[in-house]
């Protein structure tokens, strides 16, 4: 019988919520899920196809440790805080964030097709901050009256996750205006919902005649698969740059091996290394922290094994600062 194939939308709808059903679908055994917590503030949220990416019956699998609400997300860390890197003193109106020279970042969602459990913008107050429809004209003039912002960041939440009428009629006016000369686009969707990376999406962007960026979300190897490499083949023919960031995490991504690993086949799927970020100190995730110091010896060790253009810049958010410090 031939199978059906869903639209991305329904994949999004069709995806897990729920970790007790996670569990049973991937064989997690019983005396694992002593670790897990089953009501949390931050809402489980995953794709099924990247669930499928997952090792059965094993409580450690990398990608099952991104999402995977645990009994730890509850303890009080001192250093971890709310709004870790200052999003909130940055709000310059409501949806953008100005924090930095040139650049303004545009709230354009508070949703995410998967909701990954070290996230910095965990506990965001989305629904005070994100950019609704009725508020796009005041960020757009916020945006026209500052002649020295050259570049526009999309991010959210998930800026993929607006349908494309949304997110082309707002790239659409950022495009109609002279001082812009970049648009970027953060997003962990061509990684864990490459469905939705359409022929449609990918014309439509094709046709913006601003340099456009997209920035993926990849931490491991694993999540990479075929139906990735056809979405950032896509993205590409539409002539996006492609880059990636992930975040540095314990036992995830934390030695010289699978960063190794992980760059190369980003380099295969023609996405070049942006960032690793050390850990964001968000209330609720110090289980995933691995320390500036560890990552500064994980660096030394990938320069002596990758090209240098495969080599990410180690980087922390410091709330209030002029820039990314970049750590190595
Ligand atoms: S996709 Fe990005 S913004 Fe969304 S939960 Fe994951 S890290 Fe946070």
């Amino acid at each position: 019988m031939l199978q059906k194939t869903l639209t991305w939308q329904q994949e999004l709808a069709d995806g897990f919520n729920n970790i007790n059903e996670i569990c049973e679908y991937l064989n997690i055994t019983q005396s694992s899920k002593k670790l897990i917590v089953e009501n949390s503030n931050f809402p489980l949220r995953v794709p099924r196809g990247f669930v499928d990416r997952m090792e059965s019956n094993n409580i450690n699998d990398p990608l099952l440790k991104q999402i995977l609400p645990i009994k730890s997300e509850n303890l009080d860390t001192p250093g971890f805080t709310f709004d870790p890197v200052g999003d909130i003193e940055s709000i310059a109106e409501t949806g953008i964030i100005h924090k930095y020279h040139g650049r303004v970042l545009i709230i354009t969602t508070g949703s995410c097709a998967i909701n990954c459990r070290y996230c910095f913008r965990r506990n965001f107050p989305y629904d005070d901050y994100q950019l609704s429809t009725k508020k796009h004209l005041r960020a757009i003039n916020y945006i026209e009256s500052h002649e020295d912002i050259s570049e526009v960041i999309l991010s959210g939440g998930d800026p993929l996750l607006l349908s494309d009428q949304k997110l082309m009629g707002f790239i659409r006016k950022l495009e109609s205006i002279p001082h812009i000369k970049r648009i970027r686009i953060h997003s962990r969707i061509p990684i864990v919902l490459p469905s939705r990376i359409t022929a449609e999406l990918c014309d439509a962007l094709s046709s913006i005649k601003k340099d456009l960026i997209l920035v993926v979300h990849s931490n491991h190897a694993n999540e990479l698969n075929h139906q990735v490499k056809l979405a950032c083949e896509h993205l590409k023919n539409a002539n996006i740059t492609l880059l990636n960031q992930s975040v540095l995490l314990k036992d995830i991504n934390d030695s010289a091996d699978q960063l190794c690993a992980l760059h190369e086949k980003l380099f295969t799927f023609q996405i070049m290394p942006y960032y690793l970020h050390l850990l964001d100190k968000a209330v609720g995730t110090a289980h995933f922290e691995v320390s500036q110091a560890d990552g500064i010896d994980l660096m030394n060790q990938i320069k002596t094994v990758l090209p240098g253009y495969l080599v990410p810049k180690l980087v922390r958010e410091q709330a209030g600062a002029a820039n990314k410090i970049i750590i190595a």
